[in-house]
């Protein structure tokens, strides 16, 4: 075989390579018209190498934001440096379709794409190659990962019986309005509360029926919080609500209409009919409370006051005096 046929060869096999490669290749002149497309391209467009020969490519996919993709091209050409954009900036640049098998959900092929610098015999970028990877793998793991990693941190926040923060999140919340208002010094107040004689609609009914009282009471609770409150189960039977920006005057009113409403309310359990009540503490934070565990102690101590002294069913604001 002559060397000549033998380069002619090699050539033959490079154009045969870049044409079913399975990433997309496009040359691009100065003025944006397409001079070369793979198989890939063609494939995945339904557009031949004859259809897009010498048009512009923003007249064949109206997809692709002129002004963005200018800029970038530009500063290839007169820079002759690379320039990428990757599927988290830009999902894609061509909208294809997405047919792999196994990430199927995708709508459209998720792409990474390189531009880079061709550069002529005499030192001057004339045109322009499109290097286009379909990365939609990738892509949906990725999101499938983040979606599953942030519905992990939703659950593992919350109490699976009401829904409501459980007592771990929910102090590290405390703790975080404790240190704003180290800062803000504006009001805040925790109200605690406990169901009374829980003990006994467990014993009388069983621990479905006690169950179903907790839902109830969390559910008055989430109806009557703002969005800036944050209640959760603080234990058994017992709940915590952090009123941000309120008095103790204006947190000891939320608590008495919470407490008016469930000893009025009646929760029904397929026959059966029970009636509760729940005893509440309020504590606002002032310069003698040191540490958001003591604040969580001042309320409780409230608490403790209405079941003691209150005799239940009753708010009791806590006083440092007392
Ligand atoms: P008090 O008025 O003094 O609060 O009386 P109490 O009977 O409610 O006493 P306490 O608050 O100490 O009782 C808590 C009871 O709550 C004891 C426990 O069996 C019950 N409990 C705790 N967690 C759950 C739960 O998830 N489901 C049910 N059904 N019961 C629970
Ligand atoms: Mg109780
Ligand atoms: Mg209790």
């Amino acid at each position: 075989m002559s060397l000549e046929t033998e380069q002619l060869n090699e050539l033959h096999w490079l154009m045969e390579m870049l044409h079913t490669i399975d990433v997309g290749l496009v040359v691009l002149d100065r003025q944006y018209k397409v001079q070369i497309w793979n198989g890939f391209m063609e494939n995945h467009s339904g557009l031949l190498p004859r259809e897009v020969k010498d048009k512009i490519l923003f007249d064949l996919f109206d997809e692709i934001p002129k002004d963005w993709f200018k800029r970038k091209a530009e500063s290839v050409f007169l820079l002759k440096n690379r320039a990428f954009t990757i599927w988290e900036q830009r999902p894609y640049v061509f909208k294809f379709q997405n047919y792999r098998p196994i990430t199927g959900t995708a709508d459209f092929m998720y792409q990474n794409t390189t531009f880079i610098p061709l550069i002529s015999a005499t030192g001057v970028v004339s045109h322009l190659c499109l290097i286009v990877y379909d990365v939609t793998d990738n892509a949906v793991h990725k999101q499938d990962l983040e979606r599953v990693n942030s519905e992990l941190a939703i659950l593992s926040q919350t109490d699976g019986l009401t829904q409501l923060f459980n007592r771990t999140h929910w102090e590290n919340c405390l703790q975080g309005e404790y240190k704003r208002w180290c800062r803000s010094r504006s009001s805040s107040s925790l109200v605690m509360l406990d169901i009374d004689h829980f003990k006994r609609v467990n014993d009388s009914y069983g621990h479905m029926v006690g169950d179903e009282v907790i839902r109830h009471l969390a559910g008055v609770i989430r109806e009557h919080v703002r969005e800036t409150d944050i209640s959760g189960r603080y234990g058994g039977e017992e709940f915590v609500i952090l009123l941000a920006d309120t008095t103790a005057e204006n947190a000891l009113v939320f608590a008495e209409r919470l407490r008016k409403e469930i000893a009025e309310a009646i929760v029904k359990y397929n026959d059966i009919e029970i009636s509760y009540s729940i005893s509440l503490g309020i504590a606002e934070i002032d310069e003698s409370i040191k540490t958001y565990e003591t604040w969580i102690e001042c309320a409780d101590a409230a608490l403790y006051q209405s079941k003691e002294e209150g005799g239940r069913n009753c708010v009791t604001i806590y006083s440092n005096k007392s």
